[in-house]
Parts: structure tokens; C-alpha cells; sequence
């Protein structure tokens, strides 16, 4: 008897998938073919293998850093602890980098590293020896420094891990005006900025409220209306899952509802307590007993959940092939790099959803560790030195409206009103601006360029414009 034809397996190798996706945007750049392989390629690779000892033990561990572009210095991108990092996708992470900063116009080439290792087997004094040992192999390649690659948290880091970066590479050169300038994420305390922890998620928010301003685009995947009420669907409860769920249940009334971690899924149609999640996670480690809502074992099921929006929050791979047809979601908004394969977002688009970009939609994190950066090399505050006068601005300008009209503000109008910026609130106008002139340079390309129908390829051929332009100015060393 014939065997029925299997279907071939899905490439979800990352890399594959980048450079598949960068083809498809090249195909409508006008650029020299050559200069074009040299915006695609990663320039270096780094892979370190070191020994730490804990105890009388010693156990060894592999890292990678990847330098894609140096059409800009330093270059920037995050580290990654995970089990199943590997080299391809670390040199995928760090292509995307390149292009993600050339979409939000951040002055910085992309980079990315990884360590492997499952961070829950290890004690934070463990992973502090680890991090500081892979920081020593970087600066040692000359792969770490404020002018030359700069490193951000990614997932499985944070700014514990920046802070043993930044004190690593200080160790190293004693000194040097700009140390804290070779990492961002830090604490606060650390040289760190307000507002970056949350950036990714914000800038997740930014991109959504400025989608919910564009009647037409709605209109073309079936949503109308505002946030407000609308059911969301987030896969990965961490650093940019959380901050986009508490941000849009908190400040524009959306309805989360659901979440889904590596130990299963919590659903409640009527909308989940974020806060209250929060605190369940951070005591038990996962959304397992939460009692607010349903829950399902399967991690992936918060993707299928009836809602308007599903915002894959955590890993690569996540919407394939296999579960593009049960995602029931109108919109894709990529917080994690590379959720959706090729495939996925072929099916989704048939279906009239739109998939918003990981290369733009996550740029937020990369946009305030600009800020983060700049602050460092130039020693100072945002906001420390206008804010008073800002404040002293207002007030005579509240005061004089006041006696124009023999009448009081409210006190908590006026306090409003008076209020001088501070770092912030700085760096949050920076990040919505940033993010909305993101979207309008890529919807415009989207919309005016023949044969160009989704918003990836569209913020691919943004980012390969200004990175050709930038190699045609420059011109190549011989
Ligand atoms: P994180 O480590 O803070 O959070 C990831 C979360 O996903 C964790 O809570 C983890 O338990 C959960 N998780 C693990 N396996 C899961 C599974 N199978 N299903 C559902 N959840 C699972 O990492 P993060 O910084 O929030 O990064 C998440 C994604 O966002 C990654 O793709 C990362 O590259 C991307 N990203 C992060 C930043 C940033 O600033 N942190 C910036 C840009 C892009």
C-alpha cells in the first residue's frame, strides 16, 4: 500500500527563519546585492567555554556572544540564560538586534549573548560567580566595554546579573570615567535608569495604544474601539510579560485573560487579578494554584484562549505551524523574538489577524538602555537640571491664569499642572515617541510600497534602508 505523503518538518531554526525574512524585505530594497549579504551576515562570533568551581567541584559552561553589525559602535544586544541557547541563536538574536535599533533610529550596531544553563539549578551566589567569570572571558576578547559592546538582560537575567557586570568590568579597569556605561539594565542604584525594567513591556503598550489610534488598521483585522475591554491573552509572566499585562490592566483597562508559564496556563474570561498573579509567581515560582482563575497544565494553551490580542511574551517557535489555526486572537503583538515561524504568520494573515513585529515591538528595552547609556557617559540625571525651573515655569504661568479669572485650580489639578518632568517621566515621552515615529515609518512603508502587505517586511526594508545608507556613507574599510 502507498504511504500518504508526510508533510515536510517546519524549519524553526532562527537563524533560517531571520534570514529568510531579511530576503524577503531585500527583494524590494535597491541596494547593491553585495553590500546587501554585508547587512545580513554576522561579523563575529564568540563562543567561551570556562570552568567555575563551587566548592571542590568544578563544572564547566558555554557561552557565546555574537557581534552582527558594526555600521554603528558600540554594538548592543542582550544575554540570555537558558538551557537550549545555542550559536545560531544567539547570531539570529543579534541580526535582529541590529535591525530592531536601525527601526527605533538607536545610534547602536546588534549584538547578543547566551550562557547555557537552567538557571532555577543554581544559588544566586552560583550564578554570581558564573556571570562574573563569563564578563571576565568578554572583556578578556575585548567583547564587553561602553565603546564597544554593551550587554542588556534578556531572558533569564535581570539587573542583578548587569550589576555583577558592570562591578566585573570596573575590576578590570580601574578608573575609567565611562565603566558604567559598559552594560544597561543596572539597578538604579548601579547607574541604572527609572523606567528601563519596564521598558520592554511599555514600549509593548506604546505600539498597541498607538495601533487603537489607527480606526483603518483595526478595521483590517476585525478589532474597533479602544484597549479598554479588550481580551488579552500573554504567554510568559516575566520581565516584559508581566510589565505589558500590568500596564494594560492597570492603566488602559484591557482584560487579561490569561497567562501562561512553563509549569501551565491560568484562564479567567472575566479577567485575571495581575497583581494578585504577580504575587502568586513570586512566592511559588509559577501560575500552578493560583485561585483566580482555570487552570490548564498545557504552557502553550494561553495562546488558544478565546481573546483579541496574544502577546507571546517568552520563547522563540511558540506559534507554528501546528497551532497558528486555533489561535483565535485579531492581533500578535511579538514581545519575545521570533514566536511566530514563517509558516504561522502566513496562516494568521489569511485569517485577516495582523502580526506586529518582534523587530519592532520589543525595541522599547533597546531604546531606554540608549537613554540608560547616554546617561552614564555624560554623569548626569535626566531631568535634574530643568526640573525646577520646569516647576517655577508652570506655577507662574497656573498663577497668572488663576488671577486672569479670579478663580482656583483644584489642588490636584494644579499640582498637575506644576509638576516639573523627572527622569520618568523623560524617559517614557522618549519611548512612546520613539515608538509611534517606529510605527509611522513602518505602516507608510507598508502602505505605499507595491507588493508589501505585512508590517515585518515592512520594518525590515525600514531597517535595511538606513543600515544601506549608513555602509554607502561610510563606505567599506579595504
Ligand atoms: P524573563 O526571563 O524575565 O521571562 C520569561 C518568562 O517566560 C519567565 O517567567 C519564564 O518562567 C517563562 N517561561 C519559560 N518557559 C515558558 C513556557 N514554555 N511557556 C510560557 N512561559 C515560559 O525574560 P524576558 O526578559 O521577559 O524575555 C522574554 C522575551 O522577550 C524573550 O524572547 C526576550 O528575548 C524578549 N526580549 C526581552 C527584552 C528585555 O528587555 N528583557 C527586550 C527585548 C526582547
Amino acid at each position: 500500500m502507498a504511504r500518504k505523503p508526510t508533510k515536510a518538518a517546519e524549519d524553526l531554526n532562527l537563524n533560517n527563519i531571520v534570514a529568510a525574512q531579511f530576503e524577503k524585505a531585500a527583494a524590494r530594497v535597491d541596494l547593491p546585492c553585495g553590500l546587501l549579504n554585508q547587512i545580513k551576515v554576522c561579523n563575529n562570533v564568540l563562543m567561551v567555554q570556562f570552568p567555575v568551581k563551587f566548592g571542590g567541584r568544578y563544572e564547566m559552561f558555554t557561552g557565546w556572544r555574537a557581534e552582527h553589525s558594526h555600521h554603528r559602535k558600540p554594538l548592543k544586544g542582550g544575554i540570555r540564560y537558558s538551557r537550549m541557547v545555542n550559536q545560531d541563536e544567539v547570531m539570529a538574536l543579534a541580526a535582529l538586534m541590529t535591525y530592531k535599533c536601525a527601526i527605533v533610529n538607536v545610534p547602536f550596531g546588534g549584538s547578543k549573548g547566551g550562557l547555557q544553563l537552567r538557571t532555577r539549578n543554581y544559588s544566586a551566589e552560583q550564578l554570581e560567580k558564573i556571570t562574573r567569570r563569563f564578563a571576565a572571558e568578554l572583556i578578556r576578547k575585548n567583547f564587553l566595554g561602553p565603546g564597544i559592546n554593551v550587554p542588556a538582560p534578556d531572558y533569564g537575567t535581570g539587573e542583578r546579573e548587569m550589576a555583577w557586570i558592570a562591578d566585573t568590568y570596573d575590576a578590570f579597569h580601574p578608573g575609567e570615567l565611562d565603566n558604567m556605561a559598559c552594560v544597561t539594565g543596572k539597578p538604579l542604584s548601579q547607574g541604572g535608569i527609572r523606567g528601563r525594567t519596564e521598558a520592554t513591556g511599555r514600549g509593548v503598550v506604546y505600539a498597541l495604544r498607538e495601533l487603537f489610534r489607527r480606526p483603518k488598521e483595526l478595521r483590517r483585522c476585525g478589532l474597533a474601539g479602544g484597549l479598554e475591554g479588550q481580551r488579552v491573552a500573554i504567554q510568559g509572566f516575566g520581565n516584559v510579560g508581566y510589565h505589558v499585562a500590568n500596564i494594560l490592566h492597570g492603566e488602559d483597562g484591557a482584560k487579561i485573560v490569561a497567562v501562561g508559564e512553563w509549569d501551565g496556563t491560568v484562564y479567567n474570561p472575566a479577567g485575571i487579578d495581575i497583581p494578585a498573579l504577580q504575587r502568586h509567581k513570586s512566592k511559588k515560582g509559577g501560575v500552578r494554584g493560583f485561585r483566580g482563575a482555570q487552570f490548564r497544565r498545557e504552557p502553550r494553551a494561553c495562546l488558544e484562549v478565546p481573546c483579541d490580542l496574544v502577546v507571546p511574551a517568552a520563547l522563540e517557535n511558540q506559534i507554528t505551524r501546528e497551532n497558528a489555526d486555533r489561535i483565535q486572537g485579531r492581533v500578535i503583538a511579538e514581545a519575545a523574538n521570533g514566536p511566530t515561524t514563517p509558516a504561522a504568520e502566513a496562516m494568521l494573515s489569511r485569517k485577516g489577524a495582523l502580526v506586529m513585529p518582534d523587530i519592532f515591538m520589543n525595541a522599547g528595552g533597546v531604546t531606554v538602555s540608549y537613554f540608560e547609556w547616554t546617561k552614564n557617559i555624560s554623569h548626569m540625571r535626566y531631568g535634574r537640571l530643568e526640573k525646577r525651573l520646569d516647576h517655577a515655569k508652570s506655577s507662574n504661568l497656573v498663577g497668572a491664569i488663576e488671577a486672569l479669572v479670579s478663580d482656583k485650580f483644584p489642588q490636584a489639578q494644579r499640582e498637575a499642572l506644576v509638576r516639573g518632568s523627572d527622569e520618568r517621566d523623560l524617559v517614557n515621552s522618549g519611548l512612546e515617541e520613539t515608538m509611534i515615529t517606529a510605527f509611522d515609518e513602518i505602516a507608510e512603508i507598508r502602505n505605499r510600497r507595491r507588493g508589501v502587505t505585512d508590517l515585518r517586511t515592512a520594518a525590515y526594508i525600514s531597517a535595511i534602508e538606513k543600515i544601506g545608507q549608513s555602509y554607502l556613507e561610510l563606505g567599506i574599510f579595504p
